[in-house]
């Protein structure tokens, strides 16, 4: 049982049990430099956010089973009809229908290229990727899109060639379980637990 507060839907509702908001005992703040005078308190707390997912949960259910979701505007009234998007949209942003969603693995693995990148040295809290980050912007032919992801081999370069992997063993079911290597990337040097 999770120390922290877990959710589920049961009957089209969020059942929740434990606890979502947690305090600790404060301490106080003194100033050593003069005369241990009070300053303040800390004021430690923990708070469990519940994050609804939507109509987008397809995406992210998807990525543990090496599957990448994207929408399109399928709408024959809109300009943009035919217009593909990733990452996934609900709705389309010019006529406001709703998306029709499309699997996009494929030219993911075949028409993927790094649009430019950014090498993150020290990330900032709550960071649970290994540094330095190398932030990628995935640039896929057919896609209007950028995708923002990360590269977990080699070292990036602008319009290198790269293929998804999956985090397919325990994924973590958000966007961490999809990540990108140089194309001729062996087996072996991708992450433990993630897959082609
Ligand atoms: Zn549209």
């Amino acid at each position: 049982m999770s120390k922290y507060g877990t959710a589920m839907v049961k009957n089209g509702r969020y059942k929740i049990s434990g606890d979502f908001h947690r305090i600790s005992p404060h301490t106080t703040i003194r100033d050593a430099d003069n005369y241990n005078r009070l300053v303040g308190i800390t004021k430690p707390g923990e708070i469990t956010h519940i994050h609804s997912y939507g109509s987008e949960a397809v995406f992210f259910e998807g990525l543990g089973k090496k599957i990448i979701y994207g929408t399109r505007c399928d709408n024959p009234e809109c300009e943009s009809q035919g217009t593909v998007y990733l990452p996934f949209r609900i709705h389309c942003p010019d006529c406001l229908n709703k998306n029709s969603v499309v699997e996009l693995t494929d030219l993911c693995r075949k028409h993927a290229r790094i649009h430019t990148f950014m090498v993150c040295e020290r990330a900032g809290a709550f960071n649970v990727l290994k540094e330095p980050v190398k932030f990628i912007d995935v640039e896929i032919e057919g896609v209007s899109t950028i995708l923002m992801s990360y590269l977990s081999y080699g070292e990036p370069e602008i319009g290198m060639r790269i293929i998804p992997i999956f985090k397919t063993i325990d994924p973590g079911c958000s966007i961490l379980d999809l990540s990108w290597v140089p194309a001729d990337t062996y087996e072996e040097n991708i992450p433990q637990g993630f897959g082609f």
